[in-house]
Formats: structure tokens, sequence, C-alpha cells
């Protein structure tokens, strides 16, 4: 179902995988099963697509680039592929059904969003298997005191179980991106063992710790906790945001949502 003849386009991040060996490793991490609600983002020329389709159907597929989604409509009959012309950053997810199992070779320029997309609809996500940048999968799996710890590791580990699958090199695609990639499984947290009271004060806290990631915490979280606030929740003022561990962080937003409430009363 390939369609070799389609130009890559540099603005929309088509980079299509080409190894047979590394679709077959992707398809076999995913094992997707009949009866899945599956859907693949950016399917391209169809590598990964015309597998997936061959075992769960309907499958749902977003592309942006107009070309490419006609062509895979008409190539395969609306029974197998549901095909949706759009931009994933704008899709209304809750329009699929749920538990919604996630797949792609994601463009790497929208990467991050994406992920932050799948992060706001967690809740009705079984899991997701996407292809990314080597490096941002890093970020995502990063460890405590390491310097690729930061505030995409503390998110998405808030709201997912992130393990790394596969290693691809450059050479399974056409056209050859210059840097490697992997790709990673996420699973949803199971909501009771989540937290955070407030998501939006997470976010915002983690993002501001993280603004001056050398700096203390006594410094970048000025506006939030005086030091003794955040000695008595059993942080060191003179410890950087890389140091702290995800409930960390959820005990510090928790708190700050706390004593804003007592303000307030
Ligand atoms: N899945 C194919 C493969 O593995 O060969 C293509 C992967 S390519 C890296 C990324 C795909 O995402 C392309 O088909 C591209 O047109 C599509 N894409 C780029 N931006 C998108 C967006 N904002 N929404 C939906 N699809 C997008």
């Amino acid at each position: 179902m390939s369609l070799p003849q389609h130009r890559a386009r540099r603005r929309f991040g088509q980079n299509f995988l080409v190894d047979r060996h590394v679709i077959d490793a992707i398809v076999h991490a995913i094992d997707p099963r009949p009866g899945d609600v599956l859907l693949e983002i950016g399917p391209g020329t169809g590598a990964l697509t015309a597998p997936l389709a061959a075992r769960v159907q309907p499958l749902h597929v977003i592309e942006v680039d107009r070309d490419l989604a006609r062509t895979l409509t008409q190539r395969l009959p609306d029974a197998r592929l549901i095909v949706h012309e759009a931009d994933v950053l704008d899709f209304d997810f809750t329009t699929l059904p749920a538990p919604l199992r996630v797949v792609g070779n994601l463009p790497y320029n929208i990467s991050s969003p994406v992920l932050f997309r799948l992060f706001d609809i967690a809740d009705r996500l079984l899991d997701v298997h996407v292809m990314l940048q080597r490096e941002v999968v890093e970020r995502i799996v990063a460890v405590p005191g390491s310097a690729a710890y930061g505030r995409l590791s503390v998110m998405l580990q808030y709201r997912f179980d992130a393990e790394p699958v596969l290693e691809v090199g450059p050479e399974a695609f056409r056209p050859a991106p210059k840097v490697n990639s992997s790709v990673v499984r996420l699973r949803p947290h199971p909501v009771a063992a989540l937290g955070a009271y407030h998501l939006p004060t997470l976010s915002a806290l983690v993002q501001q710790a993280f603004s001056q990631r050398r700096k203390m915490l006594r410094n970048t979280l000025a506006g939030w906790f005086a030091p003794e606030a955040l000695r008595s929740l059993g942080i060191d003022p003179q410890a950087r945001a890389e140091t702290l561990a995800v409930a960390d962080f959820v005990r510090l937003a928790n708190a700050a949502d706390r004593s804003r409430a007592d303000r307030a009363e």
C-alpha cells in the first residue's frame, strides 16, 4: 500500500519508514488486537498503516497532508480505514471511542505539543506507542539528578509509565533524518494513583522550577514558597529542580493550592 512516488514535505516533518524489520518490530511492540480502538497519527505513505489495518478494523488515522490523506482514502475501503484529514493539534479526540490506543511515527517538529495533547486526554487512553527523536525519549524517561530530567520528564511521568521499546537509526527512513530515533511506550497511571489536587498548579510550578534549572529552588520558587515553607515540606531550599522526584513536585503543588485556599477563606 505504500506510495513511493510521494515527495517528502519538510514542513510536515515527513521522514517515511522504509526498513521492513523496523516496521515489523514496531507493530510487534504495539501488539494490535482485533477490537482495539487504534489511532495512527501521521500515516504518511502507509508503512505502519498497512500492517496495522490488517489486524485492527477500522483503523483511524489523522493526516494533515491532503495528498496523502486522499491517496490513503482511495487505497483502503472505509470499513478498514477511517481517514481524518486534520491537524492532530486541533483534532477532537472525544469524537473517537475510548479507551484509545495511539500510535505513530510523529513529525518531530511538533512532538512536544502532540505529547501534551496526549497528556490532556490521558484518561481516554489505553496506551501510546510513538517514535520520537531519541533525545526526546531520553528526556521523557530521565530520572532525577540526570541532565535530561526536566519538565517533560516530570509531567509525562506524573501521568504515564514511560518505557523505551526500540531504538531506530536514520537509515530506516527516507529521507534519512539527521537524528537518531526511539519508540516509547506510555501507559496512563490509574487516576486514583495521581494525587495532584489541581493539574494546572502542578504544571505551572514545574515550569517555574525548571525555568532556570541551574538556580536553587529558594530563588526559582521565591514567588511560591519561603525557604522555611520549603523546608517544612521536606525540600532543601538550596536544592535545584532537577534533584526533585515527581512526588516532591506533587507535594509542593498541593501545598501551594492548600495555602491559596486558606488565604481565600
Ligand atoms: N507513519 C509514516 C511512516 O512511518 O512512514 C509517516 C511518518 S512522518 C515522520 C510524519 C507524518 O505525520 C507525515 O505523514 C506527515 O504528513 C504527518 N503530519 C505532520 N504534521 C501533522 C499534523 N499536524 N497532524 C497530522 N499529521 C501530521
